[in-house]
Formats: C-alpha cells, structure tokens, sequence
C-alpha cells in the first residue's frame, strides 16, 4: 500500500467503494476542483449515530486509507446512522503538505472558520442540526512514537480510552511521553480541557467545534508517521473497530438486570 496518495484518484475509489457498500456519497463543497465529499448511510431508527473524519492534514494517509478499507470490507453496522468523511484537506493530499496551500492548519480554524474548507464543513454540519454518540477523528504524528489518543467525554459516558490504547498496542505500542503536543499524557491517554471552559480556547480543533455543538463523546486517534504505513492503517482500523464495539457491547450488568 503506497502512502503517496493523489486526492482525484483517492476520491474515486472513495466514491466507487462506498456507493458498493450503500452509502450516499454527498458533495458538501468544493475547494478549488477538488470536491469535499461525506459518506452516508442514515436508517429510519438507528442505534447510535457516528461521525468518523480524517485526512484534515494532507500529509496523514493512514486516516484515509483506514476509512477506505473499512468501507471495502463493509464494515459499517446498517442498523447505525454513520457518516463519513474520508479526506477533509483534498488540497493538503495534493500538496503532500500539513495544511491547506494557503498555509491554514485546518484543525486550528473551527472557531474563526477562515479557510473555505473549514466553513463548509460548519456550515454542513449546522444545517443538518447533527448530533452523534460518538465522534472519531483519525490523525498521524511524527513525532509520536507510538499511538496515542485525546477523549473528551462527559461524566456518566462511557470511559472507552484505555481499552482502545489496550487494543492497538499490539500494532504500533504506545507513546509512553508524559507530555504530548503540550498536554499532560498517561499511557498514550490525553484528556485536553477536561476542566476549562472552551471559550478560553482560542484556536479550536475540529474536535473541539464537535465538541462544543454536536458530540459530548469523542476521541481523535494518532498514529506515529515513522512507522510503515500499513501498520499506521492497522492502528486506526482497530482504534475504531474497538470504540464501536465497545459502544455496541451490551453492557454485562445490564444483562443480569442488577
Ligand atoms: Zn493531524
């Protein structure tokens, strides 16, 4: 698997591959030709509701490609409300660059909302008045050396972090820092402004906008660059596999009606 990924060809395998596994693929903007594209699949009564987001970086293939083979397996549970969206940065891929052409770091731009991919998004978002259970967004890091995670839950919520650090070790191990990206860090576990107030945040990630507006329960997935990139893919396809069945499970103590 080549991490060289070129966005047109990326997409239209995309398209080809969610169309076969029934999802309605929807153009949500466009930036310069490049189209920006989610994946939808939306039962009358679904179980849950899950946003999964990558490729907001255009120099992180993994998270792209995870949501590719996932929608080539046709992994996604039809009794869930899902939506996709397989490669937020089109022009960083081309670029093979972080940020947007114009030098915007998109998941530093969801409170000002200045780059157009970052405004059509909100605006999609908005407009669908969406809330989910959980929000996944899928990252890659170089200077990782190992996976890591951020939660932002609410209490009462499911604490699912540690179990999916649990699952992926195996893959890549995990960062054992004890300070990631500026942030106190346990165990390859972040909990970002856990105890602040959001407003006092001046440049939001996408996590963060979700956050605040349309899931209480998410967690962004990273993954070390320096490694080979199917192990990167592998990494992400466990993280999410874990923290959807994780969610899914029938919790035990419900079963004995305690
Ligand atoms: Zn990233």
């Amino acid at each position: 698997m080549s991490a060289d990924l070129e966005p047109e060809t990326y997409l239209r395998r995309f398209v080809n591959t969610a169309d076969a596994a029934g999802f309605r693929v929807v153009e949500y903007g466009t930036v310069d030709t490049l189209p920006l594209l989610v994946a939808e699949h939306t039962p009358a009564n679904p179980r849950m509701s899950i946003y999964i987001s990558a490729g907001i970086h255009g120099d992180e293939p993994a998270g792209p490609l995870a949501l590719l083979t996932l929608m080539a397996q046709k992994w996604f549970a039809p009794e869930i409300a899902w939506h996709v969206l397989p490669l937020l940065n089109p022009r960083g891929m081309k670029a093979g660059i972080r940020e947007t052409p114009d030098g915007t770091d998109l998941n530093r731009d969801y409170r000002a909302g200045s780059a157009s991919e970052t405004r059509a998004h909100k605006h999609w978002l908005h407009h669908g008045g969406r809330h989910y259970d959980v929000a996944l967004f899928l990252h890659e890091d170089w200077e990782a050396t190992g996976f890591y995670l951020y939660e932002m839950r609410e209490a009462g919520e499911p604490d699912l972090g540690w179990r999916i650090l649990q699952a992926v070790a195996p893959v890549t191990g995990i960062d054992q820092s004890p300070e990631i990206d500026g942030f106190p860090a346990k165990n390859g576990l972040l909990r970002p402004h856990a105890d602040s107030s959001l407003e006092t945040v001046e440049h939001w990630p996408e996590q963060l906008f979700l956050r605040q507006n349309h899931a209480s329960l998410s967690f962004t997935f990273e993954t070390p660059s320096a490694m080979p990139v199917s192990a990167r893919v592998m990494a992400h396809l466990v993280a999410v596999k874990t923290a959807v069945n994780l969610l899914l499970a029938p919790r035990i103590e419900d079963a004995f009606e305690i």
